[in-house]
């Protein structure tokens, strides 16, 4: 559920004209609807009532302040794969006590970071990275909470590339290992507390039995852990839990929650989630131009001024993006063309023989599904400046990220002298 929907033939976000934000701010602009973001907390948080529970949102979804500082308002934690991620949730005011660190690849100067920072977990993806954060927390005098991300070899069933919880996968320790791992730790590794059992499959998941598999192996670990007297307090199922984009039909958080609290209960320990894509996923939209329609013998192209740099998802696992026009005009046709960016790239494209309204140049389209996996992964290419990004509230919008200009576009770049001295031909 989200708030952007027609009145009349106008697309509102909450309370506010999609035209009205793009007159005042430019396209591409992606929009945010806080009433969808907090109703989304609200909705994956409640579906855990009763149980001992934190959910630590997954900044790399949507990593921008404002979005941040909602979900810490709500009460919630953080996952985050990187020290700038770190950044990020302190500048906003997040509670570091409540943030996990996942990752297979943390720097000593990250894990140091986050050691000062005192958050709560990190999630532990390779027997040299265990090592690697025992010895800093030593240097540093800390003790560090840690929790073993374990490979349950499980299949997701979704995209390859997003798929993580296969033994092929490069995340995790394979369970077995991880059994060694903890009680190495227990007997060897003294600056760490070892706290949690970890496992995130993958994303954009849309059944629940892939979950309920991953938690039987990872119980079975558990009731081996505690054996040995290693007896941990959290289980962190990780994120994953898709979105509709098209004619998905993935569980409600609810019956998500109700079936990981049946088969958890049993266990006593708090459980942890970093959900990204179902928080954030359908709370934003990209608003484009058209920037010229082109038809063809063989195709129809609508070319709109956001590209793949500002919508990885089409190009990068050919994704689907439902795009809708922002003023419906009356009498219109529908004809099939492909949505296109203005890069230099066969693969840039946001939609393929899509059938839509015929849209003419310097009207707007909306692509929905937008919150999630798009400004976080957007780029600059093609000396492209960055989209703007607006967050909605009631009747009210503000720009919480500015649209990027080209003195931003080479701020950090130079002309150093002694490369270019010598004689001039
Ligand atoms: C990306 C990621 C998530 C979030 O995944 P979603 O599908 O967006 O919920 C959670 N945990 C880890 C470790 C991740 O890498």
């Amino acid at each position: 559920m989200h708030f952007f929907d027609y009145k009349g033939s106008k697309l509102y976000a909450e309370g506010v004209s999609v035209e009205k934000i793009a007159e005042a701010t430019g396209t591409p602009v992606f929009i945010y609807s806080a009433k969808t973001l907090a109703r989304h907390f609200k909705a994956f948080d409640g579906a855990f009532k009763g149980a001992k529970h934190l959910i630590c949102y997954s900044v790399k979804a949507n990593s921008n302040l404002s979005v941040l500082k909602t979900f810490s308002t709500l009460g919630g934690g953080f996952d985050i794969v990187s020290a700038g991620e770190l950044h990020r949730v302190v500048k906003a005011g997040g509670d570091t006590s409540k943030v996990v660190f996942s990752g297979v690849g943390k720097r000593e100067d990250e894990i140091a970071f986050a050691l000062k920072q005192n958050i709560l977990i990190f999630n532990v993806e390779s027997p040299e990275e265990l090592r690697a954060i025992d010895k800093v927390a030593g240097r540093l005098r800390k003790k560090a909470g840690i929790a073993i991300r374990v490979n349950p070899d499980v299949d997701p069933k979704t995209h390859p590339y997003i798929s993580t919880g296969l033994k092929k996968n490069k995340f995790g320790i394979e369970t077995k290992e991880a059994l060694k791992e903890y009680i190495y730790a227990k007997d060897n590794l003294k600056n760490l507390k070892l706290l949690g059992v970890d496992c995130h499959i993958g994303s954009q998941i849309t059944q629940i039995s892939p979950f309920i598999d991953a938690i039987k192996k990872v119980k079975g670990l558990i009731g081996k852990l505690r054996k040995e007297g290693i007896g941990v307090e959290y289980l962190n199922m990780g994120g994953g839990l898709g979105i509709n984009y098209d004619d998905e039909t993935p569980p409600h958080p609810s019956e998500y929650g109700a079936r990981i609290v049946e088969e958890t209960k049993d266990l006593g320990l708090t459980l942890i989630f970093e959900p990204g894509r179902n928080l954030v996923g359908n709370a934003g939209i990209l608003v484009t131009e058209v920037v010229y329609t082109k038809e063809g013998s063989a195709k129809n192209f609508v070319i709109t001024d956001a590209g793949m740099n500002d919508l990885p998802r089409p190009s990068l696992y050919d994704s689907f993006h439902n795009v809708i026009a922002v003023n419906k005009f009356k009498g219109r046709r529908k004809f099939k063309a492909d949505i296109v960016g203005p890069i230099c790239e066969t693969g840039d494209f946001i939609a393929k023989d899509r059938s839509i309204t015929k849209v003419k140049s310097g009207e707007l389209l909306a692509v929905m599904s937008a919150g999630a996996y798009c400004f976080s992964m957007s780029s600059n290419y093609n000396s492209r400046t960055r989209a703007a990004e607006v967050m909605v509230k009631g009747r009210d919008f503000a720009v919480v990220r500015k649209r990027e200009s080209f003195d931003d576009l080479t701020a950090k770049e130079s002309m150093p002298r002694k490369l270019f001295a010598g004689k001039k031909r």
